[in-house]
């Protein structure tokens, strides 16, 4: 029987779940669901995550392994978590992988979300087939990750990939991570929404298009910051493919458009037909898909 393997991305407030399976290069998704992952104790919460993967496993297995991306830090070495920035801080601290793989009754391996997010997309989404890939999440703050030769790059405790958290202006403004002048603190959701005067990067989009100034200046700054981002990257890097995913990347071409042409303007060292820059391909479900590729592929020993 081909192995196959769960994945869980845990949520702020839904959390995602996917059976694949996995022999070679062949890689099937099988299933996958979603629960709200709830209130109430950390202790809880893996109690609900552990009894929906073993119902899907059940259902859709047997697993050889399990993944799960978790939307923060954690420590490699005990399996515990360091910080979930979303989540309550009683989830400081608190061991997650090992009473997940009790309930589980398989081994499970811990990846950030955002790479979960890389692995997925370059593995089975918008850059299938490239050996290197770099990837943007663009959400309440920007993730992201990257693939070299076909490798993800994971780093200690899979730390390595924060590209969200490159310095793009000396002494810019202050970001969450304690630095300032991140790209994150430019091109975060809500910087977004500041600059443009409205609730969701969805509403400052829709305002720009239909040719409000505030809102079409508030895109502007914000696609020429993540251009500069992105521009560093693809010069160090030469990936074959940025994908670019997040709740800000649904506004396609609006963003896309003036990407490309200011990602060119600002690495003019590389060959812009050496590269693409697309969005992501596998939709809501691409971090519990991630999770369950890491169950397979892994930190290694
Ligand atoms: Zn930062």
């Amino acid at each position: 029987m081909t192995p196959r393997y769960l994945g869980i991305d845990v949520g702020g407030t839904n959390s995602k779940l996917a059976v694949l399976e996995i022999e070679g290069d062949h890689r099937t998704v099988l299933a996958t669901a979603t629960i709200p992952t709830g209130a109430g104790d950390p202790g809880e919460v893996v109690g609900r995550l552990g009894a929906a993967g073993a119902r899907l496993a059940a259902e859709h297995g047997p697993v050889a392994a399990a993944g799960a991306g978790v939307p923060g830090l954690f420590d490699e070495a005990s399996g515990r978590i360091v910080l979930l920035p979303n989540l309550p801080a009683a989830w400081t601290g608190r061991p997650f992988r090992d009473p997940l793989a009790g309930l589980l009754g398989v081994p499970v391996a811990l990846i950030n979300d955002a790479r979960a997010f890389t692995l997925a997309e370059s593995r089975m989404g918008a850059a299938a087939g490239c050996p290197t890939v770099v990837c943007l999440t663009l959400g309440t703050g920007v993730g992201g990750g990257v693939v070299v030769d076909g490798r993800l790059r994971f780093g200690p405790s899979g730390r390595a990939g924060e590209l969200g958290h490159q310095v793009i202006e000396v002494d810019g403004p202050p970001c969450g991570c304690g630095n300032r002048g991140c790209v994150e603190a430019f091109a975060a959701g809500a910087v977004l929404c500041r600059l443009g005067g409205r609730d969701t990067p969805e509403a400052v989009f829709r305002a720009a298009a239909a040719g409000d100034r505030r809102a079409g200046a508030a895109v502007g700054a914000t696609v020429g910051r993540l251009a500069v981002g992105i521009a560093n990257l693809v010069t160090v890097l030469w990936p074959e493919r940025v994908v670019v995913g997040g709740g800000v990347a649904a506004a396609g071409d609006q963003l896309f458009g003036p990407l490309r042409v200011a990602v060119a303007a600002a690495a003019p060292l590389v060959d812009p037909a050496s590269y693409e820059i697309v969005p992501a391909a596998l939709g809501p479900a691409a971090g519990a898909i991630g999770a369950a590729l890491w169950a397979r592929e892994g930190p290694g020993p």
